[in-house]
């Protein structure tokens, strides 16, 4: 046996890069430490007391400047230590999806209203309909806020910067701030994208299935879905929660043949239904010779209101 002394993170993106796999980097929020280092960074509940996870764990509040210059630095850290192509917040960076209401939150929300000269209610009562709206606003801009500061990170290194999101339509206000969006769809459909991606301007986004232990076929067909509906990358996710599925050789096997045609599924569909899958694509330009059709698609950045928009060969236009 052999010891080994290198730096797996470095290493394992050396060799990726070797075999033209490009590598971004998912960044979990960190609790932990800012919640040993300085135990008054605690997310508080609707009570005054610390809220805790589902692991019992206390969980710490990112509008409170040392978890967050903490998960920051962290960012830093990662960008400027490793060759990453990208970085990519994970679940828990949504602040408008996690209530707190410790003594940052209220005073930050205290200046939001102010400065829109609405009365400042505290949000730990009952809300009134106008001050709950603007509440749920608050979170959602300081949730954009968090974004961009990690997306400046990443312009620094000229690397994009996404997050994960739920496929619906709530998160898409994310799409100012970052690069592309990612949904972890194995809750919903594949084609539950098609939404999203009509508001997401000439942002990508991409799509995460759920593998450990899904039925081999539709493991095959969800990839297919995810193609056509317009995703710019589909991968799988291959642990349970909590390790409790592994992957076996079956759906190791369905993983392998579907990543494995992703490109021909694509070209297939698109050849197939051209006006269809993602529809922010218009066609500007194309020629026939002999034995291929070349097509110049365009991200228009809003639903296309004409498909077809340029020189096109007659035999590939709109039907008359
Ligand atoms: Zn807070």
């Amino acid at each position: 046996m052999q010891r080994y002394d290198g730096d797996f993170l470095a290493d394992l993106v050396a060799e990726c890069h070797a075999r033209g796999i490009r590598v971004i980097g998912g960044l979990y929020f960190d609790n932990a430490t800012p919640v040993r280092e300085h135990p008054d960074v605690k997310r508080v509940g609707r009570d005054g007391n610390p809220v805790k996870d589902r692991w019992g764990r206390f969980e710490a509040c990112f509008n409170n400047p040392l978890a967050r210059q903490h998960n920051l630095e962290t960012v830093r850290h990662l960008l400027a230590s490793y060759d990453l192509d990208g970085v990519i917040l994970d679940d828990n960076f949504e602040l408008d999806q996690q209530e707190c209401f410790c003594d940052h939150c209220k005073a930050a929300f205290r200046a939001y209203c102010e400065e829109r000269g609405a009365a400042y209610e505290d949000p730990a009562g009952t809300l009134s309909g106008p001050a709950a709206e603007l509440w749920r606003e608050h979170r959602r801009e300081a949730t954009r806020r968090l974004a961009a500061e990690v997306h400046s990170i990443a312009r620094e290194h000229g690397v994009p910067a996404g997050g994960w999101v739920g496929a619906s339509m709530g998160s898409m206000h994310l799409a100012s701030v970052l690069d592309f969006l990612g949904g972890m769809v194995y809750t919903q459909p594949p084609r539950a994208a098609r939404g999203p991606l009509l508001v997401l301007g000439e942002r990508d986004f991409i799509c995460l299935l759920w593998a450990p232990d899904a039925d081999p076929a539709r493991m095959e067909r969800e990839v297919r879905e995810a193609v056509h509906v317009g995703c710019a990358a589909v991968g799988f996710w291959i642990r349970g929660e909590d390790g409790g599925y592994e992957m076996d050789a079956e759906r190791t096997a369905a993983m392998r043949r579907a990543l494995g045609r992703v490109e021909q599924d694509w070209l297939d569909y698109y050849r197939r239904a051209i006006v269809g899958g993602d529809g922010r694509f218009a066609i500007v330009d194309g020629s026939v010779g002999p034995g291929e059709l070349r097509l110049r698609l365009r991200n228009t950045g809003a639903p296309a209101s004409r498909r077809f928009d340029g020189q096109i060969p007659e035999q590939f236009g709109p039907a008359h």
